[in-house]
């Protein structure tokens, strides 16, 4: 919902600024239409139906994994595809995964998003509209910005969006930021007074084969980018996550869990947490390390004082996972 045109609507109409916020709370919580807010006056919601879309995103289209997870498709008024996905865990957890672009401008090998045409930066309300749908299932309560697109190359938008997502039932510090290592937004996360989250797209610590793997990489080297979150960490007393995807004979040897260490390592033992992510298939030449390698290199980094887990892969039979969002179109 664009909660600037209903104020403005509502403005035009005479209605008393308090309407605004009215619509809002039923909003937030999961309402469904403008018919169901029962408070407000009949003619009034039927007014708002025709002016003030209820979503800025239409759905095209919802898939249900068989582990609970729900992907949704949805398409912008001028015709961009969004996809974002619901991720139900045993401890009752609920946690969004949300795009903030459409498509990718960045290449990223691995990615299917990194393969599929940019469309734009997504606004506020098309990054709310994406947790309002999955709220109408239900309570909500974790959200990360790990869908489509580079969330710090729209950072003005996403930081509106978490301004609003509080009241629908996701905290800031149950919010994280995933990035490529795009420096500029990392110092402005770093200089943001909110508990907001920073997650680390690594993958490599060889800078000639983070290049090959990510581009982006000779925009901003690694270096740089650790002495970044370094800064957000220190200011904001939080860990950042680094993501480290495992490409079988491509980045998951003993000698790059030791270069991964090292690069990590200086920092002090409570400044990263690594997330070894098992690959996803999107179609691109490369194949997933083993179970075994995977556990081979996370031994290696704990062994050399830093804490590293698994990724549990979620909703992979619907290509909901981790690096699958790719809409045609
Ligand atoms: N652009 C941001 C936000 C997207 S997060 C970023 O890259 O951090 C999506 C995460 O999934 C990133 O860590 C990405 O590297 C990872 N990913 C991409 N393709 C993948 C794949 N095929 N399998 C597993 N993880 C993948």
């Amino acid at each position: 919902m664009d909660l600037q045109l209903l104020a403005q609507t509502l403005d035009e109409l005479g209605e008393p600024p308090f309407r605004a916020r009215q619509v809002w709370r039923w909003t937030s919580r999961g309402a469904d239409s403008y018919e169901s807010m029962t408070d407000l006056p009949l003619a009034l919601r039927s007014v708002l139906a025709e002016r003030v879309p209820f979503s800025t995103l239409a759905v095209e289209n919802e898939a249900h994994a068989r582990d609970g997870t729900v992907k949704a498709l949805f398409r912008t008024a001028d015709g961009h595809p969004v996809e974002a996905v619901l991720m139900r865990y045993r401890d009752g957890r609920r946690s969004l995964c949300l795009s903030s672009q459409s498509g990718c401008p960045l290449t990223c090998t691995f990615c299917a998003t990194g393969q599929m045409r940019f469309g734009r930066n997504l606004t506020a309300s098309e990054v709310v509209d994406q947790a309002l749908h999955f709220r109408r299932l239900g309570p909500v309560d974790h959200a990360v910005f790990m869908g489509m697109g580079e969330p710090l190359m729209n950072l003005d938008a996403v930081l509106a969006a978490c301004e609003r997502l509080p009241d629908v039932g996701i905290t800031a510090r149950r919010t994280a930021i995933s990035t490529v290592g795009w420096i500029p937004g990392i110092v402005r996360l770093a200089a943001d007074p909110r508990p907001l989250g920073l997650a680390l797209s690594l993958h490599a610590a060889d800078p000639v084969l983070r290049s090959a793997l990510m581009p982006v990489n000779d925009r901003y080297p690694l270096e740089d980018v650790l002495a970044a979150c370094e800064d957000y960490h220190r200011r904001k007393r939080r860990k950042v996550f680094v993501e480290y995807v495992m490409l079988a004979g491509i980045n998951d040897s003993h000698v790059q869990a030791v270069q991964l260490a090292d690069a990590l390592g200086s920092a002090g033992p409570n400044t990263y947490k690594v997330n070894l992510i098992p690959y996803n298939p999107t179609g691109s030449a490369f194949e997933g390390s083993s179970p075994k390698a995977i556990e081979a290199f996370r031994a290696e980094l704990e062994r050399r004082g830093l804490r590293a887990t698994v990724r549990l892969t979620r909703g992979r039979d619907i290509d909901a996972a981790c690096g699958q969002l790719a809409a045609a179109g």
